[in-house]
């Protein structure tokens, strides 16, 4: 245990709150933002729901923010991701509210099918209990969006921003204040280390458009971001500066394993040697070390750069 080990189920930012999803039972990992009506209503919108395993806490958390479960009226998600909107479909189909994914999505949302197959394939028995199922979403209850669209949503008006990298349909959302909701776009950190950590996942991990990504949060001039893995950054500016560094060190770390030939375990070997370093050199406590390894599993990592380096840069190789 360290001070970073409990935090708060739900946190207060002017208007956004945090709300854990103690995903688990690990809390300050998995995160959703509420927002509030500026419009005089009673409704709220969330931005991502996190999975239908911890859809209990998040019911608890919206209650303990003050707000009624039935007054959810818009449910916003950066991507698909089952941390990110796995619990969406139930939480529609209970309070009949609206869902906004990417385009690229959208199909997966209405029918989960080959999402829900191709995750049990990977967590195998413990699909259900890290992630629980995924509920289809009807069409008319979802909303497709784009790059650029202003959604006008409970009296805010809430920008659209196409952020792939991370996965080929991932967005972010920009509100007036001038903060941006950025899922996994701006990778993970947690309170008690300055260690911003990469996001890497497979499949679709493509580190040539994730830059331009980088560069179109930073033209919005951004007063602070909100991480889904988890929390705010109040120097907007200085993580994504820092970021495309972050993202080359790790993905240099495994194309130079590759180019001497190295094999997968102990290209993790090298991976792990190198995460756990920077933490270790950070000072980082206990429980960032421990949500860390929730979040960013090094095999994974290295799936999926080395499928990266294979698949966009043999020539490198
Ligand atoms: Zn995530």
């Amino acid at each position: 245990m360290d001070k970073y080990s409990n935090i708060p189920r739900v946190q207060d930012y002017n208007g956004v709150y945090l709300l854990d999803t103690v995903h688990m039972g690990n809390s300050g990992t998995v995160g959703v933002y509420l927002l509030t009506a500026k419009d005089n209503s009673d409704n709220f919108a969330i931005i991502e729901t996190g999975p239908e395993s911890t859809l209990g806490n998040l019911k608890d958390a919206i209650f303990e923010a003050g707000f009624k479960l039935e007054n959810l009226s818009h449910i916003l998600v950066t991507h698909i991701h089952l941390d990110h909107a796995g619990a969406a479909g139930a939480l529609a189909a209970e309070t009949g509210a609206k869902v906004y994914v990417h385009e690229i999505g959208y199909k997966h949302m209405h029918d989960p099918s080959r999402l829900v197959a191709s995750a049990r394939r990977i967590y195998q028995e413990k699909m259900d209990v890290l992630w629980g199922d995924m509920q289809a979403i009807p069409n008319q209850q979802l909303e497709a969006v784009n790059d650029d669209d202003v959604l006008e949503i409970l009296g805010h008006k809430i920008k659209v921003l196409y952020t792939p990298g991370h996965a080929r349909h991932h967005v972010s959302y920009l509100i007036e204040d001038g903060s941006i909701f950025t899922g996994d776009s701006a990778a993970i950190k947690f309170a008690g280390s300055s260690i911003i950590r990469p996001a890497f996942p497979p499949p679709e991990l493509d580190l040539d458009i994730w830059p331009v990504t980088i560069a179109k949060m930073l033209e919005q001039n951004p007063t602070r971001l909100f991480l889904t893995h988890f929390g705010e950054v109040k120097d907007a500016k200085g993580h994504l500066q820092a970021l495309q560094t972050r993202h080359d060190k790790w993905a240099n770390t495994v194309l130079d394993a590759l180019k001497a030939k190295k094999e997968s375990p102990e290209i993790i070997n090298i991976m792990t040697s190198l995460g756990e370093d920077e933490l270790n050199n950070d000072k980082a406590p206990a429980s960032v070390f421990f949500r860390h390894s929730i979040t960013s599993d090094y095999a994974m990592t290295v799936m999926a750069l080395s499928r990266y380096w294979q698949k966009f840069h043999p020539e490198k190789i």
